[in-house]
């Protein structure tokens, strides 16, 4: 264990002991071991273009074969990514009892695929699609299907991934056919909440009741840049609960936190659950 990890997870431990109940939030950083690529570099800025905006998703035939196209191909690193150990440390965390949530901005699933039961999916799952007319939701991987056996031509093709489910693809995509909703012909969407739309009021009214019963609050692997997950830091903070971040990178909190740890995710986390189990 290297120097650095040793003194993060021991301040971790001390952290956790002194507020047993977390309400813990998780970006891409935890799920880049399960290669899943992440948007942004260690200054928060964007290492790629950025994702596609509701609007345009919404609004346009062309965004939507150009999505969908590059879906075909890049969701692939997305169903077939595994678990990794920060996944699996935040279960065995919250086994332990000092998990009052997981409030995670990712789509992928793997907190739940790890054991962790207190999951609210913030911004949705890849693995579901949902008709923005009726409401009529499918496994996205049957939609797949059906788009690849549409457009065979497209199935073929191999190309780099891209965070989300998206891969680096450029080619003519006007002939891509689209497969709309089988119940009223609306437009499919992936369950996520795209850049540029916000968060189903339910889902953050469940991530935020849980922010009130807990003691303080950690960060794991997440610059925080998007709003919709900082939002509750600044709630937070305002309620003058202790604020922690685990986090190669800057943080847009680092002003607001009393904890700041740069190191690497899973041997810290695996490290303060060890010395926790062992406590
Ligand atoms: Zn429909």
């Amino acid at each position: 264990m290297t120097d650095n990890v040793h003194a993060a997870s021991e301040a971790l431990v001390e952290f956790v002991q002194r507020h047993p109940r977390l309400w813990v939030i998780t970006g891409a950083g935890v799920s880049t071991d399960s290669g899943i690529p992440d948007y942004r570099d260690a200054a928060g800025q964007w290492k790629r273009p950025p994702p596609v905006q509701h609007a345009d998703f919404m609004g346009s035939h062309s965004v939507r074969q150009r999505y969908w196209a590059r879906a075909l191909v890049g969701f692939k690193a997305l169903s077939d990514a595994r678990v990794g150990g920060a996944h699996r440390a935040l279960a065995q965390l919250e086994t332990l009892g000092h998990v009052e949530q997981v409030v995670t901005q990712n789509v992928d699933r793997l907190h739940q695929r790890a054991g962790s039961r207190r999951v609210v999916d913030l911004h949705g799952r890849a693995d579901l699609v949902v008709c923005m007319q009726c409401d009529y939701r499918m496994m996205r991987h049957a939609l797949h299907a059906e788009m690849a056996h549409l457009n065979p031509a497209f199935v073929a093709l191999d190309a780099g991934h891209a965070p989300d489910g998206d891969a680096d693809l450029e080619t003519d995509f006007s002939v891509f056919q689209v497969h709309d909703c089988p119940r009223c012909g609306g437009i499919f969407k992936p369950d996520v909440v795209f850049y540029g739309d916000v968060v189903p009021a339910p889902r953050r009214e469940q991530a935020q009741a849980a922010l009130d019963r807990a003691d303080a609050v950690l960060a794991v692997g997440t610059s925080l840049m998007v709003f919709s997950g900082y939002r509750f830091f600044r709630h937070a903070h305002a309620r003058n609960l202790p604020l922690a971040a685990l986090n190669l990178g800057i943080t847009r909190a680092d002003p607001l936190l009393s904890l700041k740890l740069s190191a690497p995710l899973t041997p810290v986390l695996e490290a303060t659950v060890k010395r926790l189990q062992s406590t």
